[in-house]
């Protein structure tokens, strides 16, 4: 109890959350049902429905019935949708009591809480599901969010990265053998790094053979790869076999056509993440991998990560999910990059819905479970106060969220005040 009244008073809007939502959330009552009404209700799919009901049993939709009734949650004023998926962040990630960037191995205390704190402000920002890049720390969380112990998005993680470095990421047949390590300590998924930091300059840092076995071994072993990639390693990565790249500024055109070819998912980032990291400069400046001349690339990297976005949704068949890259400071502002990606990198607002929610799901290999609104899928349904296809930024006020039929947050029009 003092550790949901410590998360509460985190929450900047805690009297409004306090107020509207006397009762905490609590498990699914199995088969109690709720009806909540919609008047526009986007389905993930692309598809728009207008003036219907949504029938919810324990932790799943059970119907979609305009005549269900009684209402429980009276949704019509706002804009339904399912919970949205980051399939990049870094949950465990925050600042440490001075302030000052801590990473994401903290094992303190204090760094114990800051995870949970970002987990809650993470669902409180209507993602329901995130796929974390990975961390060792990452593995109790998830753990303890999916036992309903403490509130947050459902996890899935990486553990522990590959990091590339050369020769000494190791031959194949020890790449193969991280993989399996990674499998057997719970890993969701393996993230792999095959190019430096777009501090360091972004240059390749495995081997084709090398990144062939990483993906070879995670696909034999029914693992996803996600992997963080710029410039040539991008299409390196898709020839490898891998499921996602991450990042891949400076890729050319001909390669992200190798990824749409290849049917490797993208995840380029508009802004967020680098927004973030100039914000909070002077918290990161001196910190391990943080330098001033660091941060000069990645003022340099803004318009290049424009420039990617704007390309990548304009190759035919290319898959572009929404990730983010939250880390300290940016969790529970992921829906920051949906702005950045429609006001800075011309992509549609519907498309940007989809690719955090149906096409976020496929890429994780779970869209018969999450990113839908229809019957059989878990109740992971959001509403905002305002319609993002008219005006982006409708996806900072976020004032239902209900994660598998439970509902964590239901606060009255106007309470989120309109920043534009
Ligand atoms: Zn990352």
């Amino acid at each position: 109890m003092r550790l949901a009244w410590f998360l509460l008073c985190l929450s900047s809007n805690f009297i409004v959350y306090a107020t509207a939502r006397a009762n905490p959330p609590t498990v699914p009552t199995p088969n109690r049902r709720i009806v909540i009404g919609a008047s526009t209700l986007l389905d993930g799919r692309g598809h728009a429905l207008h003036d219907t009901r949504i029938v919810v049993e324990g932790s799943k939709i059970v119907a979609l019935d305009p005549k269900a009734s009684p209402v429980d949650y009276d949704l019509g004023a706002f804009t339904v949708l399912p919970g949205w998926i980051d399939s990049h962040v870094h949950i465990t990630w925050s600042f440490g009591p001075d302030g000052k960037n801590a990473g994401a191995e903290q094992t303190t205390q204090f760094a114990a809480y800051q995870s949970a704190s970002n987990a809650w402000l993470t669902l409180m920002a209507g993602f329901t599901t995130v796929q974390s890049v990975g961390s060792p720390r990452d593995v109790p969380l998830r753990d303890a969010i999916a036992k309903g112990a403490i509130p947050g998005p459902r996890i899935l993680t990486a553990i522990e990265p590959l990091e590339g470095k050369g020769e000494k990421t190791g031959t194949p047949d020890e790449i193969r053998a991280f993989v399996r390590k990674q499998k057997a300590a719970g890993a969701d998924l393996i993230k792999i790094f095959a190019s430096a930091s777009i501090r360091q300059g972004g240059g390749m840092t495995l081997s084709q053979d090398q990144l062939n076995a990483a993906c070879d071994e995670a696909n034999k072993q029914g693992l996803r790869t996600l992997v963080h990639a710029y410039k040539e390693a991008v299409r390196a990565t898709a020839l490898a076999g891998c499921t996602e790249v991450e990042h891949g500024t400076m890729a050319t055109d001909d390669d992200l056509k190798v990824l749409a070819e290849q049917g490797t998912y993208f995840d380029p980032q508009a802004g967020l993440v680098i927004e973030n990291y100039l914000a909070n400069r002077e918290r990161f400046i001196g910190t391990q991998g943080y330098t001033e001349e660091g941060f000069a690339a990645m003022e340099r990297a803004v318009s290049l990560d424009h420039d990617i976005v704007r390309r990548a949704v304009k190759i035919p068949r290319l898959k572009v999910v929404f990730g983010t890259d939250a880390l300290a400071g940016s969790h529970g502002r992921n829906a920051e990059e949906f702005i950045d990606r429609v006001r800075d990198a011309g992509v549609d607002s519907l498309g940007a819905m989809i690719s955090a929610n149906s096409l976020a799901a496929e890429a994780m290999r779970i869209s018969d479970r999450i990113g839908s609104i229809a019957p059989g899928y878990e109740a992971d349904i959001i509403a905002l106060d305002g319609d993002p296809l008219k005006d982006i930024t409708a996806v900072r006020r976020v004032v239902f969220v209900m994660k598998g039929g439970v509902v964590y947050k239901n606060v009255p029009r106007g309470a989120i005040p309109v920043q534009k």
